[in-house]
């Protein structure tokens, strides 16, 4: 199949890609104007690739929006060194030679690499190499580590090696799906309407596991909302629980596992009774044994988890918690049934195929074997082999703010905004000698770059990512590199020529670093490691342009037949011992050994359907898998009289990362515009805060400020805060800057979800609005924080000034340029103060408000001059000034559906109109009939109606 076709009659040309936002990973077909040259989103368009098995066609309100993201506002267009534009040649030579001096003074240990979920296998795999195997160190960790380490750890002990045994189809086929610490609906909305559509079909019943009242939790059967860290006590009472009915799988066990019975032991004796369950984990007894039940007597079921399990200092054991429950009952990589991490990240498995983590080696293999080092050392000819694992993310860190790391590369992501205590990392990055950043944007990280190299962005780079079911999907350009930036790969590879190692980077082309990965999978791999796709190690670059998505390790029956009938080119690299390897001529990749015959296996898995572990063979030593004995420990850093209340952080339905790409895109700002912590009734009552009220957070970190969002569903004791806010957005609402860096002992992944934190109302004097074309970041203000608009940006100010200083401070934002033109109001106690400045064609450039708080005029309609400039007539004019629209604006209130821009009055009249489902408005308004994404929130609108009111934005 060819990926990039002409599109008839129009002279542009269609591209089969991946979306680069969450783990789903789902197939996009972008189109771009022909010939393909840079003029913005207009010429680009985006939609599902309904040929894609992740998501059929359907994309999400993040994926929809893909083609808004591909501007060059803000993107960085050529290297600089030392805050100067430089050319690539000297960027290189600086970073080569500074990287050849601390390797010759301090050693390989005081190097070290940030790496990102972001970057594509390719990438990773290079620097991987660059560090582990030439430059002697294994100090490169990612920012994976903050997001799915603890399942990463959790699978080795359990299974031997990292793997996901299912695949998304299982959530189609279960009747019971449990979802823990998973804001499904939002994080992996595609998935979640998967799961939905087969609801609707077969009755699946769903019960979430969330201390929040999620969109998620409002779709499902059942909601326990547990007491944030009681997930292993919650879990070792299913074990105890299903040991106590007889409800285990016994011949599994004996056959397939060790060490159930001290598992089993130790989880009785931490669960002793349905009481202490239910008091320890904050629950109501019967909905704890409701859910035990439904476990116990459903067969296919699946437990799915993501970051409210992984972000834990007690990750692991809460991975091996889950595990343990679906090793007792047999129910792995059956159809139907299985535990399944869901990655957030695009590559965030990608990144571990290649060994992307400081505790891994490569190609899944560890730092725990001396044969896997000397395997990895001779597979790369590799001068200088690191022989023990690295530093993770946190202690990277500190090593890079105590002096031992003195050379510091982060590619593809912003650790000064999104690593937990930032603001220790920032200070770390300000000592540092010497830090590298390549990226596409410049971030709070950059700042403080002493070589910033542009980075390719998604549609300009090309390569492979690996979604959550194990499928490897290529990303395709589309579009040319903007000014001078380079592919990831390709900037790695060229310090290590500088360093000289040419011959074994002598790549010429993102298929042959592919190859080369490839080869190295299945490298004196007997069956051994189940992560082999030494069956590509020969892919051509054809074939390799035009890869199907392919699950690992068995290919798509297409691709199977592709690489039979491919012509084999020789790997590149004089590295590549690939054609000696005998699994790399196997089209079975290296799951013979666990495709044995045998005669106790499961009677309903079928070796070639893509799932793992099904036969109840294992990838250790005695090929079974463990129970790992856990024990509930409790909270890592318990709330106390100074930080009382228990934070957890977590992502927005239309937002990505620190909203670098999503953070520009007007319609994906409608839904949040404005940094808010949730917190409860009580909450907001004892320390009397309204909703909309600015309040300060403080913990032993930092501190943030955001607007008070009081959610009747929120429980007390306990706020939320997205995670998104970075200082690009928001003066102080980074939640990063709260985070402790307390770790989970195993997968070293940080805890993110129970900062003990205090919460005080702020006094606000006055509030602000700047609405303007200009990205700025204002200075000097208490509080600020800024939303992408059509034709521009809006900026909401406040402070805890008067209002006469909140009028001076608000003024010195306009652009002096536009002084001249600027028409100004105050009134006569000067209390309110509007202005408005035009440009040379008379159309509205720039306007301010300022008042009391509370005070401030609607400003959809001067949200309209922004987004259609026109010359202002005198009426417009005088409205400008006084504050109201000429003519009446419907008020469509906080937007719901992004899709079609339907505010929550829209949605209210509907409900008001008669009504009463999802579909009803849909009907009667469009909203949620397009991605889906706002369905869940559509439907919290129509339960709220039928409750007394509250309060919403
Ligand atoms: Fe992208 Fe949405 Fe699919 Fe995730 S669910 S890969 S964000 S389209």
């Amino acid at each position: 199949m060819s990926e990039t076709v002409a599109l008839s009659g129009t002279g542009g040309r269609e591209t089969r890609t991946t979306c680069p936002y969450c783990g789903v990973g789902c197939g996009v077909i972008a189109s771009a104007a022909s010939p393909v040259s840079f003029v913005g989103p207009a010429t680009i368009s985006v939609r599902g690739d309904d040929a894609h098995p992740a998501n059929f066609g359907r994309l999400c309100s993040k994926g929809s929006a893909l083609a808004e993201t591909t501007g060059l506002d803000g993107r960085l267009l050529a290297p600089e060194v030392g805050g100067r534009r430089a050319d690539w040649n000297q960027a290189l030579d600086t970073v080569a030679s500074r990287l050849a001096d601390v390797l010759a003074s301090d050693g390989p240990d005081a190097i070290g690499f940030y790496l990102s979920g972001q970057l594509l296998t390719e990438d990773y795999y290079v620097a991987n190499k660059l560090m582990k195997g030439f430059l002697g160190t294994a100090n490169v960790d990612t920012n994976s580590r903050l997001c799915m380490a603890s399942s990463v750890a959790g699978h080795k002990r359990a299974f031997g090696e990292d793997v996901v045994p299912g695949l998304y189809a299982d959530l189609e086929e279960a009747d019971l799906v449990v979802l823990v610490g998973s804001n499904f609906a939002w994080c992996h909305p595609i998935l979640h309407q998967r799961l939905l559509a087969a609801r609707q079909r077969r009755g699946t019943r769903i019960i979430t596991i969330d201390p929040r009242a999620t969109a998620t939790a409002s779709d499902s059967d059942l909601h326990l909302a547990l007491a944030p860290g009681s997930d292993v006590l919650l879990f070792n009472g299913l074990l105890a629980h299903l040991v106590r009915r007889g409800a285990i799988d016994q011949a599994y066990i004996d056959r397939a596992t060790r060490g159930f019975a001290e598992a089993a032991e130790l989880a009785s004796a931490d669960a002793s009774t349905l009481y202490r369950i239910a008091t320890g984990c904050g629950l109501d007894a019967a909905d704890v044994l409701a859910f035990y039940e439904a476990f116990e007597t459903t067969a296919r079921t699946v437990t799915v988890y993501s970051q409210g399990v992984n972000q834990s200092a007690h990750g692991t054991d809460k991975v091996n918690a889950i595990v343990n429950c679906h090793l007792a009952t047999g129910r792995i990589g059956r159809p139907g049934m299985g535990p399944f991490s869901i990655t957030g990240q695009p590559n965030a498995m990608g990144g571990r195929e290649v060994g992307g983590l400081a505790n891994q080696l490569a190609a899944h293999m560890g730092f725990d074997d001396p044969a896997a080092i000397d395997r990895v050392a001779r597979f790369w000819q590799a001068p200088r082999m690191a022989r023990r694992a690295g530093l993770k993310a946190v202690d990277l860190f500190e090593a890079v703010g105590d002096g031992r790391i003195r050379f510091l590369w982060v590619m593809g992501t912003n650790p000064a905004a999104s690593m937990p205590a930032a603001g220790r990392v920032r200070r770390a990055l300000e000592r540092c000698p010497f830090v590298v950043v390549s990226d596409i944007t410049r971030t709070e990280t950059s700042r403080h770059a002493h070589v910033l190299l542009p980075a390719l962005g998604w549609g300009e780079k090309d390569g492979t990512v690996t979604n959550s079911e194990r499928r490897i999907s290529r990303q395709r350009a589309f579009l040319p590199a903007p000014g001078e930036a380079r592919a990831d790969w390709r900037i790695v590879v060229d310090v290590a020529r500088r360093l000289g190692f040419a011959d074994a980077f002598d790549y010429t082309g993102p298929a042959a670093v592919f190859r080369e990965h490839a080869a190295l999978s299945g490298f004196e791999n007997e069956g051994e490691r189940l992560f082999d796709i030494g069956g590509l190690a020969t892919i051509s670059d054809s074939d390799y342009d035009d890869l199907d998505p392919t699950l690992w390790p068995k290919p798509a029956v297409g691709l199977a037949a592709l690489l039979h009938s491919s012509a084999s080119s020789a790997c590149p690299s004089s590295a590549c011992p690939s054609s000696a390897s005998p699994s790399s001529a196997s089209p079975s990749m290296g799951l013979d050994a666990n495709h044995d015959a045998d005669p106790d296996a499961n009677p309903d898995t079928n070796p070639d359907d893509g799932r793992l572990l099904g036969q109840g063979r294992f990838p250790t030593r005695d090929g079974r898998a463990g129970f790992i004995a856990v024990r509930h420990e409790g909270v890592a850093e318990a709330v106390d009289a100074d930080y009382p209340l228990a934070l957890n952080s977590g992502r927005l339905r239309d937002q990505w990362h620190t909203m670098t790409r999503t953070g520009r895109v007007p319609r994906l700002m409608a839904n949040t515009p404005e940094p808010a912590c949730d917190l409860s009734p009580v909450d907001a009552a004892r320390a009397g805060i309204s909703d909309g009220d600015l309040i300060r957070l403080d913990s032993r970190q930092g501190f943030v400020r955001c607007l008070a969002r009081i959610v009747p569903g929120q429980r007390p004791g306990q706020l939320f805060l997205p995670m998104h806010w970075s200082a690009a957005y928001a003066a102080n609402a980074a939640a990063g800057t709260l985070a402790t860096p307390v770790q989970d002992p195993h997968s070293g992944q940080p805890e993110l979800k129970q900062v003990p934190v205090r919460l005080t109302r702020e006094a606000r004097g006055w509030e602000g609005l700047l609405i303007t074309r200009r990205d700025l970041r204002p200075t000097g203000l208490v509080h600020w924080s800024r939303q992408a608009v059509d034709g521009g940006w809006t900026y909401a100010l406040a402070g805890s000034e008067s209002v006469n200083e909140g009028i001076l401070l608000a003024r010195r934002l306009v652009d002096p340029t536009l002084v001249p033109t600027l028409s100004e109001y105050i009134d006569k106690r000067g209390a309110v103060f509007r202005a408005a400045a035009t440009d040379p064609a008379g159309a509205l450039a720039e306007a301010i408000l300022v008042a009391p708080p509370g005070r401030l005029p609607s400003r959809d309609w001067l949200l309209s001059l922004l987004a259609e400039p026109h010359p202002l007539d005198r009426d417009e004019r005088r409205a400008l000034l006084s504050g109201r629209a000429p003519k009446p604006m419907p008020a469509i209130g906080r937007i719901i559906c992004s899709c079609f821009s339907i505010g929550i009055h829209q949605i209210r009249s509907a409900i008001v109109g008669g009504c009463t489902t999802v579909d009803d408005v849909g009907r009667s308004c469009r909203a949620g009939t397009n991605c889906g994404s706002c369905r869940a929130e559509i439907k919290g609108v129509i339960d709220a109606s039928r409750e007394p009111a509250t309060s919403e934005a």
